[in-house]
């Protein structure tokens, strides 16, 4: 009996061996990438003046960093779920201006959320107590964006907070939670509205392929200093077309020149797709508008 059933475990193991050995490593990736596995894609919403940016995760996860205004919920949704997605598993709040959590309470009460993360910053205003109700409504906890959470650590994928490292309820543009993306070589790091108190202290590595410009392309956030850490081959500002701040900054766009980057913009090039495998980037402009 004992050796019919040593022969059924070897005769299992070696059909398991050879399966492995069939499904080459070429093939389990060229299957994943007809799933849209193995690429991170992040979409630059235009949502006008505000920050709103989708990301595909090459695991199939899904990750909304800000929402834009009250009134764009419905259209990003849209846009979500028209890229076959019906999941948002890590959303955060970068901060708790309209611009930035304004639809969030709505996206939250209609669509289904994986976890949540906001920098504990203190604040009493309508959108940010109305998204802690729809949150709380919804059974879910927010936790906390700080440096040093890791949201994601595996080998090829990496998603961690680098900022904040201390509030600031003066200035809440300082208490972005700021995320640093790290998929094979391709980085991402998106800054929220942090301005330079915020980013001068950042830690340890925050160099990126793709820096989201901070604060809309404010002169308050993009220094030379910063530039030369990050080092970034592509940024994205997203703002709205003749905004009444005068963002981007005539200063930060020649800064961001003067590092020899490529200069997208949502107010010109709507919404803006960064696309990357894992090795080469690309940029699709002329996206639809979040309105
Ligand atoms: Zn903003």
């Amino acid at each position: 009996m004992k050796s019919v059933f040593n022969r059924a475990v070897a005769f299992l193991l070696s059909v398991i061996i050879m399966l492995c050995t069939l499904c080459s490593c070429d093939m389990l990736s060229e299957v994943g990438a007809l799933f849209g596995y193995g690429r991170i894609k992040a979409h630059f919403l235009d949502v006008g003046q505000g920050d709103s940016i989708f990301i595909e995760l090459p695991d199939g996860k899904t990750m909304l960093i800000d929402s834009g205004e009250n009134y764009h919920g419905e259209g990003i949704l849209k846009y979500i779920k028209d890229r076959g997605k019906s999941k948002i598993d890590y959303l955060v709040g970068t901060h708790p201006h309209t611009d930035h959590i304004g639809s969030m309470p709505y996206i939250v009460r209609n669509f289904e959320i994986g976890s949540i993360f906001m920098p504990r910053a203190g604040t009493n205003t309508e959108a940010y107590t109305s998204l802690l109700k729809a949150v709380r409504r919804k059974g879910l906890k927010v936790t906390k964006a700080a440096a040093g959470l890791s949201i994601c650590d595996k080998e090829d994928l990496k998603i961690d907070v680098v900022g904040p490292k201390k509030i600031d309820n003066e200035n809440l543009n300082n208490c972005s939670a700021v995320i640093k993306i790290t998929f094979k070589s391709n980085s991402f790091l998106f800054t929220g509205d942090a301005e330079k108190a915020e980013l001068e202290e950042l830690d340890g590595d925050i160099s990126a392929k793709v820096l989201k410009v901070g604060h809309h392309g404010s002169y308050t956030s993009t220094t030379k200093d910063f530039l030369e850490r990050v080092k970034p081959e592509i940024a994205v500002i997203s703002c709205g077309k003749g905004n009444d701040y005068g963002h981007p900054n005539k200063s930060v766009l020649k800064l961001l020149k003067n590092s020899g980057c490529e200069i997208y913009r949502t107010d010109k090039q709507k919404t803006i797709t960064v696309t990357g495998d894992g090795e080469a980037l690309s940029v699709l402009t002329g996206g639809e508008a979040i309105r």
